[in-house]
């Protein structure tokens, strides 16, 4: 049968794609590297509610729906949780901070996001309170990959080995080795700074480190959030990160960066005692400078395109933004203005 679509990279971003592509009908091809990648490291967090201010995005509610509906469709078929639902503790950081806190929490539009407003949690120091976050979890992303990887593999629609961009013929159609696929999608998370037709997009990447541990006391029931943050585990461990550093991107793992994590869990939660670090773990996000996903098709060769760009909130973000590029392959519709790399033209 041939291949219609050929993607490059089985992260998130590619794996998610290729389900998606094949639920609607599409033959489909992905080659990896099998590298460890950015998808594997992430902590998979979903978190609708960011920043000093505490703003949601204007399509937060959209790409909740998205996402929640894919990964239970994905648990469905899988017979696995992937996607954990966990309330989040947002420790405020500032007098200014509580005052976001106390704006949103009278906004009707953040009602089914944010629960209330506490003064005192035991074993938390929190002298401006914490505010409580609904509709915030994680996704099991190695679990999913491995899934998506064994289910590719079933189905013939998956290789292991770098794609060499010396091997594709772009005109007068699309070859690579016997192949003529419609499309070939890029899903290369920071690699694709690389890429020669798409490499000039305005990546922004950012290494991000993140530690696992086993304390000795009890760990609360929810996600606690102070900047860094801490995510319990099921086997009662826990992670904690992640460092943002956009100047060392070697993907080596540091002592500072684990310094810092450590440092800052033992301030806000000091009672959690001796710790022991059972992993330290190295990944570069696929960040961009205008903070949106690049997609979209090459303006002069249609049929190569990028999915790529999706930052710190790949779990979030890109079942939806998958969507939105089928559509695009199926019916022609355009892409979304504000993700399609046609903005920098
Ligand atoms: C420390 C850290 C913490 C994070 N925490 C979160 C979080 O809590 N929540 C969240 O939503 N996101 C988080 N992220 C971000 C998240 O990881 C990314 O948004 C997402 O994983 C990007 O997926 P991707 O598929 O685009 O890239 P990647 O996961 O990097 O996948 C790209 C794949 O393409 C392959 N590849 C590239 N070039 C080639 C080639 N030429 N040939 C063959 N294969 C190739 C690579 O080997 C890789 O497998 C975090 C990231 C890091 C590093």
């Amino acid at each position: 049968m041939p291949v219609e679509v050929l993607i490059v990279g089985q992260g998130l971003a590619g794996s998610l794609l290729a389900w998606q592509l094949i639920e609607q009908g599409f033959r489909v091809l992905v080659i990896d590297d099998g590298a460890e990648n950015a998808s594997q490291v992430a902590a998979g967090l979903i978190n609708p509610v960011t920043g000093l201010r505490l703003l949601k995005s204007a399509d937060s509610e959209t790409l909740l729906a998205a996402a929640h509906s894919l990964y239970r469709q994905l648990e469905c078929y899988f017979k696995q949780a992937f996607l954990i639902e966990m309330p989040m503790l947002r420790v405020l950081q500032s007098e200014q901070q509580y005052q976001f806190a106390r704006q949103r929490l009278a906004d009707p539009d953040y009602q089914t996001l944010l629960g209330d407003w506490l003064p005192d949690v035991a074993a938390i120091q929190a002298p401006f309170g914490c505010l409580q976050q609904r509709q915030t979890g994680y996704l099991r992303t190695q679990a999913l990959l491995a899934a998506l990887r064994q289910w590719l593999i079933d189905r013939q629609s998956y290789q292991c080995g770098r794609f060499d961009y010396q091997q594709l013929t772009v005109q007068p159609r699309l070859q690579w080795r016997e192949l003529q696929p419609r499309w070939l999608v890029f899903c290369e998370g920071h690699q694709g700074r690389r890429n020669p037709w798409f490499g000039n997009l305005p990546f922004q990447v950012v290494q991000g480190e993140i530690v696992s541990a086993v304390a000795a006391t009890l760990l609360p029931p929810q996600i606690i959030n102070y900047g860094h943050w801490l995510l319990p585990q099921a086997d009662g461990s826990f992670k904690t990160g992640a460092t943002f550093d956009n100047q060392i991107l070697d993907g080596l793992p540091t002592a500072s960066a684990r310094q810092q994590l450590l440092a800052s869990l033992q301030a806000v939660m000091p009672a959690l005692g001796p710790l022991k670090l059972t992993g330290q773990r190295v990944g570069i996000r696929p960040a961009t400078r205008d903070k949106q996903p690049f997609i979209g098709s090459h303006p002069a060769l249609p049929q190569l395109c990028v999915f790529n760009g999706f930052g710190a909130k790949g779990s979030l973000a890109i079942p939806w933004y998958a969507q939105q590029l089928i559509a695009y392959f199926q019916q022609g519709r355009p892409l979304p203005g504000h993700c399609n790399i046609q903005r920098f033209l």
